[in-house]
């Protein structure tokens, strides 16, 4: 029995006349770094957006640890422990590394009576909070303004507002973006240990980070997976490398 922790099944969504998920079904399992790759509109960034909750599929169902959380709210799934980070910052730019994860600490519940209050106080949202900032390296900037963060901190302080949910499966949508290769390897030994913590299904264009990363990849061509199989196996797939890999 494998510890399937969230899957979809059969997701199809159009945007008009674009079928931009085509009966997606796929599974996330306890430990593993499940990457999702894909030429550019492929429909990555649209399936994990509806397994998150920020969008309905037209049809299919979504699983979370046991519960069918297809009409649930993206809130409502966050809640329950699915933590994401976003292809686009979703960090605000004038408040400081500590002040943005104590937010995403106090959650949906997070009004600033509470925030301002549990930021004089201390604790235990900055205790929290603390930890999450150690988690991804960035104690020594913590009351650097994110605004003024160099690029792969500010993905490195998105993943720590994700942790500060306690997830229980993370949804990344290229935690690499435009980053140097010392910032992209900084990131690949990050998320090496967050899997311990909760699984990830990882969207990623770096394929050196993904192929050394990926327990399973799967590979997603006009809103369709085409294939889903160990690094050794998606590399040595025909379909594949013409579909994606250019050759
Ligand atoms: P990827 O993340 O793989 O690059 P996306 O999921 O962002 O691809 O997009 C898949 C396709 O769906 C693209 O053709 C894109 O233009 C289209 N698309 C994405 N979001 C919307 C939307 N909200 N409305 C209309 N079309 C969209
Ligand atoms: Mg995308």
């Amino acid at each position: 029995m494998t510890d399937v922790v969230l899957s979809c099944t059969k997701i199809s969504k159009a945007f008009g006349a674009l079928q931009a998920s085509k009966d997606v079904s796929l599974d996330l399992q306890a430990g593993e770094i499940h990457a999702l790759i894909g030429p550019n509109g492929a429909g990555k960034s649209t399936l994990i957006r509806q397994i998150s909750g920020a969008m309905k599929p037209d049809r299919g169902t979504v699983h979370f640890l046991g519960h069918d959380v297809t009409r649930l709210s993206a809130i409502e799934r966050a809640r329950l422990g699915l933590g994401r980070s976003f292809q686009i910052s979703s960090v605000i730019p004038d408040f400081t590394v500590l002040q943005n994860v104590a937010l995403a600490v106090l959650g949906d519940e997070g009004n600033s009576f509470h925030f301002f209050r549990d930021l004089l106080k201390g604790r235990p949202t900055v205790e929290r909070a603390e930890t999450c900032i150690a988690r991804v390296g960035l104690e020594d900037r913590r009351a650097v303004r994110a605004a003024d963060l160099a690029h792969g901190e500010r993905r490195r302080l998105e993943i720590a507002t994700a942790l500060a949910l306690e997830p229980r499966a993370f949804l990344l949508d290229e935690p690499m973006a435009g980053m140097g290769a010392e910032g992209a390897s900084e990131m690949t030994r990050l998320l090496d240990t967050l899997r311990h913590e909760a699984p990830i299904l990882l969207i990623e264009h770096d394929m050196d980070a993904v192929f050394a990363l990926a327990n399973r990849i799967s590979v997603l061509v006009y809103g369709e997976i085409i294939a889903t199989g160990t690094s050794d196996e998606i590399r040595s797939n025909a379909e594949v490398r013409r579909a994606y890999l250019g050759e």
